[in-house]
């Protein structure tokens, strides 16, 4: 495994767990990210509570969600999500589906979930999907690749989608935007409803939530906020290993100096 995309897998269990203990996944939801190198393609976990997943669990899929290769593990059965995410919108790299307290009353009262701070300008306009439209009564899980595709039709350009009686979904274009997206989503969720027992509440503008998104997704935001998260993250004694459990010896070895190295470099980041 190239370095670049052993350190992406890394990314992907990194930005899981901070999700995990951001409160935004439970025993439920997924995070994903897209192949570098094979735009067809990308990585999620097997089937289990995201925040259990280390780097020998994940499963590489086609974007019509089946494995690349033959595996005994079970999949997530709402994977599709994902997948049809992924052929949608080329501009996508990373996806996470979860079913966060915060936003839920938005998704069980019909309520528009609207950016009321600076930070969260970055969900923009988020759309509300509504899986009877289509489908009529379902088990209210997303599995059908043709429920996917309809997901994704009706997040269309936008950055977040909420699903009615269920959950979100969330896209960015890499893997710190998404989480950089996410938390600040369910964040945005839980100071709306509490700012509306206030009274009434309005959305940032449009030009407001154009400039300040676009100031926030960019890199010096966006690992500001990865820094600190994973700074928590380490705290609660939540972060991942960098060695992979299924290497030959001498890989291993090899490549638990490098993390090693790597490790103590982003310390000095860190810190
Ligand atoms: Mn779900």
């Amino acid at each position: 495994m190239a370095d670049d995309l052993a350190e992406l897998l890394h990314e992907l269990i990194v930005a899981t767990r901070i999700l995990a203990n951001q409160n935004v996944l439970d025993a439920f939801g997924h995070v994903s990210v897209r192949h570098p190198r094979d735009a067809q393609r990308y990585f999620i976990s097997r089937h289990q509570a995201p925040e259990l997943a280390e780097v020998a669990d994940l499963v590489e899929l086609n974007l019509d969600s089946e494995p690349v290769r033959p595996t005994e593990f079970r999949l997530y059965s709402e994977r599709v999500i994902h997948g049809e995410i992924y052929k949608a919108r080329p501009d996508v790299n990373a996806v996470c589906h979860h079913h966060s307290h915060a936003v839920l009353p938005f998704c069980i009262s019909g309520q528009q979930l609207v950016p009321v701070f600076h930070l969260p300008a970055v969900i923009g306009q988020v759309p509300f999907w509504d899986q009877r439209d289509e489908f009529g009564d379902t088990n209210m899980l997303v599995v059908k690749p043709e429920e996917g595709a309809s997901l994704a039709r009706a997040l269309g350009a936008n950055w977040m989608v909420l699903m009615r009686r269920h959950g979100a979904t969330v896209a960015g274009t890499s893997l710190r935007e998404l989480t950089f997206r996410t938390v600040f989503g369910c964040e945005n969720a839980a100071l709306q409803s509490a700012a509306m027992a206030h009274g009434h509440v309005d959305s940032l503008s449009p030009g407001e939530i154009e400039l300040s998104s676009t100031h926030s997704v960019r890199p010096p935001s966006t690992n500001r906020a990865w820094d600190y998260w994973v700074r928590r993250v380490e705290k609660a004694r939540l972060m991942p290993s960098k060695v992979q459990a299924k290497r030959s010896a001498t890989t291993a070895k090899r490549s638990k100096a490098k993390a090693a190295k790597s490790t103590k470099a982003k310390r000095r980041h860190w810190s």
